[in-house]
């Protein structure tokens, strides 16, 4: 595999970019080797500046369910385009695009648009802490929200995937803020909340956690998340910023049928485009200014091209489904490569734990089940640094990191899904080789 130009641009990034990346895992840190510098993709497909040509799963890193380049999400945006790109001013698009999520996802009675998912869990734990007049948050261990301040205690992703305990720049009075307990853990929550209720503003989870790789809930953990918040007056945030229009067009909390009462959005909902959001009950978000005193805002927000990606988008997905049930066919693209998957490890003899949800899957290196950040933590990360490269090698664009989702989107074809399981095969075989 040529990677003559990757390589000069990123020695070249290194000295002007910390680490040569805008975002620390895409410097291939935790698999070593050199990340292939994308000049373009087009549906399911990448293409890097070698001309190296891949079969991308990662769709950066979430966002992209329709793939590369998707025609009529480009189109919308060269008209939009050609009207001028910003004006700090409302735009009809904006409020389009909110109607759109508040019709979508039932317990979004009021949404505030920002430009990213950090802006929107950073938000909403402001929303629910002034709306409680309580200062501690909970998370969960190996949960990923963003890089605010509050969230870098016990983060999955990238935070997870550098083996970082905690951040230096955070003081301790800060992230003394934040409680952790382990994900699946309801025992442990009901021990926290009942020492910690009386200044507990929320409890913040990943609905289905993928940021530790992907870790289902348990049955009965997130109805039972819903009972003991409600029974404190404690706000229950779902994390969507992977899952919202992800596992269904109601996210999460349509599929497990849990309802939070604020919610976090991004990476779909901008199309591949900047935007994350945050909504939830209309008397909480009535206190977000200037309906209220919360205050938060962004002279980039609600921006007209990020919303007319993210609004194209969401109108596709919604054709898509009503016309051939797409969230069902995405389902059952992931059963098919889970299945594959499985196939391949009991040809092999290997014993690996594969996690899916929908269209989303990891295959840990590790034996044992993984329903928490203390089970994942046990997979081999060298081994799957091998596998990564046997991948790349063989086309397939997976995440540089055992701590992440593998995304199946609405334009891999089951030839596309029968290409990775060739690779994974071979890549399996010689990862595990002596
Ligand atoms: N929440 C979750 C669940 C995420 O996965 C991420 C990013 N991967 C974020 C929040 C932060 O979003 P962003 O990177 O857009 O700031």
């Amino acid at each position: 595999m040529d990677q003559t130009r990757s390589r000069a641009l990123f020695a070249e990034a290194l000295r002007c970019i910390p680490g040569g990346v805008n975002s620390p895992v895409r410097a291939f840190g935790s698999v070593g080797g050199t990340p292939p510098f994308i000049e373009r993709g087009a549906g399911a497909r990448l293409w890097d500046v070698d001309g190296n040509e891949y079969l991308d799963f990662v769709a950066s890193w979430g966002p992209l369910i329709l793939g590369h380049a998707y025609p009529p999400v480009i189109r919308r945006l060269e008209e939009a385009l050609g009207k001028g790109t910003s004006f700090g001013a409302p735009v009809a698009v904006e409020l389009a695009l909110a109607q759109a999520i508040c019709r979508l996802v039932p317990s979004v009675e009021k949404i505030r648009l920002v430009s990213s998912g950090t802006e929107a869990t950073m938000s909403a734990i402001r929303l629910a802490r002034g709306f409680t007049g309580r200062r501690k948050i909970l998370k969960f261990e190996g949960c990923y929200h963003g890089h605010a301040d509050a969230f870098l205690v016990k983060a999955g992703s990238g935070v997870a995937t550098l083996g970082i305990p905690g951040c230096p720049g955070i003081p301790a009075e800060v992230s003394g803020l934040t409680l952790t307990v382990p994900y699946n853990d309801a025992a442990a929550v009901a021990d926290m909340v009942r020492r910690e209720a009386a200044d507990l503003a929320c409890v913040i989870v990943e609905p289905v956690a993928a940021n530790m790789g992907v870790v289902p809930p348990a049955d009965g953990f997130l109805p039972f998340l819903r009972e003991i918040t409600a029974a404190h007056g404690i706000l229950l945030v779902f994390d969507e910023v992977i899952t919202g229009f992800r596992l269904g067009l109601g996210g999460a909390q349509t599929h497990y049928g849990v309802t939070p009462d604020l919610t976090t959005l991004g990476k779909i909902i901008g199309g591949g485009l900047p935007v994350g959001a945050y909504g939830g009950r209309s008397d909480v978000m009535a206190h977000v200014a200037p309906e209220g005193p919360v205050y938060q805002a962004g002279t980039l927000s609600g921006n007209p091209l990020a919303v007319t990606a993210g609004l194209a988008t969401l109108e596709a997905l919604e054709q898509m489904e009503r016309d051939e049930g797409l969230y069902a066919r995405l389902a059952r693209l992931g059963d098919h490569l889970a299945d594959g998957i499985r196939r391949d490890l009991e040809r092999l003899n290997l014993r690996l734990t594969l996690n899916t949800a929908g269209s989303m899957a990891t295959l840990f290196f590790t034996d044992g089940a993984v329903r928490d950040f203390a089970s994942a933590a046990r997979s081999d990360t060298q081994r799957y640094g091998r596998y990564f490269w046997e991948m790349l090698r063989r086309g397939i664009y997976l995440a540089p990191s055992q701590f992440e989702a593998c995304f199946v989107s609405a334009v891999h074809t089951e030839a596309d899904l029968e290409l990775f399981l060739r690779a994974n095969y071979e890549a399996l075989k010689v990862a595990f080789e002596k």
